[in-house]
């Protein structure tokens, strides 16, 4: 069986190129460019490289980011201080808080991520964006890896509907949303996660199989049917190279189609956290400079 690469690469940068187009548009008409404002709690290495790649992406496209630095002992009062300030300023159109945070702080995620407007929320985390989403309101905010994924399968025209999908990991940014969004599309879907007794038993019946637990290899060719789609959102460094949850070689000849890691769900992300700032930024009608 052939098996097609699914390329996010290549689909990201025509929604970058589609995004610099619109902005170039705003400021043709004397408004303020958008602006994304990032805040980095600590030194985590891996979300160093994330928060860059974001700002990376925002200078392509003509969004003014905000390099927010606070070291790992900042308090929880001092973010949530932070977080209202931004919530306060006319001139922030989005805000986003890099996940995960220091693990002294770890346990107030939740409460930190519900501070944010939730008009201003790019990652689509809120309380307020996460429930529109899962109840199926058209236009509600999703977020950027889930909203990733569907442009992809929608771009390879890839069909959910009626498919049977299992989603392996359940966590608020990825899992979870992201079986949400896919009930709403009618396929059916199960969701595994660590305490999951037998994950082959799912995966092996699935038409669409979606791993996002970040441990590398854990999906491997015996665990999938032949023909079927494979999506992976894991991105994990071993020995200075990135891979991702699936065994990706082991693939070749046997899904249909699979994403790459790099390259696959990963620019994706990216560059939906870019249409979802351009959306915010649209939805508050800024006006003039
Ligand atoms: P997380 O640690 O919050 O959640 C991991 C989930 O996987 C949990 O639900 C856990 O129960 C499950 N899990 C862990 N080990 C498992 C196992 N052996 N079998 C079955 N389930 C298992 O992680 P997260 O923030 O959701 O991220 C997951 C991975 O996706 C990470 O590698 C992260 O870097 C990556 N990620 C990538 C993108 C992207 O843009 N491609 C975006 C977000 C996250």
């Amino acid at each position: 069986m052939e098996t097609k690469i699914l390329s996010g690469r290549e689909l990201s940068k025509k929604i970058l190129e589609n995004s610099r187009k619109k902005i170039k548009e705003f400021e043709k008409k004397g408004l303020r460019n958008p602006s994304l404002a990032v805040i980095l709690v600590g030194d985590d290495p891996a979300s160093e490289i994330y928060v860059a790649r974001k700002h990376e992406a925002c200078k392509e496209v003509g969004i003014n980011s905000l390099d927010i630095r606070l070291p790992a002992n900042t308090s929880f009062e001092e973010i949530r201080e932070k977080i209202k300030m931004l919530n306060e300023d006319e001139n922030v159109d989005g805000i986003l808080l890099q996940l995960p945070l220091p693990r002294s702080l770890r346990e107030k995620t939740l409460e930190l991520i519900r501070i944010i407007n939730p008009e201003k929320d790019v990652d689509g985390f809120t309380p307020f964006n996460f429930g529109s989403m899962a109840i199926g309101i058209e236009g509600a905010i999703m977020p950027c890896t889930v909203k990733g994924i569907l442009e992809l399968l929608r771009y390879y025209d890839i069909n959910v509907e009626g498919k049977d999908c299992v989603v392996i990991g359940a966590s608020n940014i990825a899992g979870k949303p992201l079986a949400n969004v896919l009930i709403n599309l009618f396929a059916t879907v199960t969701v595994c996660h660590i305490k999951t007794r037998c994950l082959s038993k799912h995966t092996k019946h699935a038409d669409i199989v979606i791993s996002a637990t970040g441990v590398p290899h854990l999906i491997k060719r015996e665990m999938v049917k032949e023909g079927a789609v494979v999506i992976d959102v894991g991105i994990t460094r071993v020995n200075g190279k990135v891979v991702g949850d699936v065994d990706f070689e082991s693939m070749i000849g046997h899904a249909s189609a699979i994403t790459p890691v790099p390259g696959g769900v990963g620019p994706l992300t990216i560059a939906m956290l870019i249409e979802n700032t351009i959306d915010c930024y649209t939805r508050r009608n800024v006006t003039g400079k």
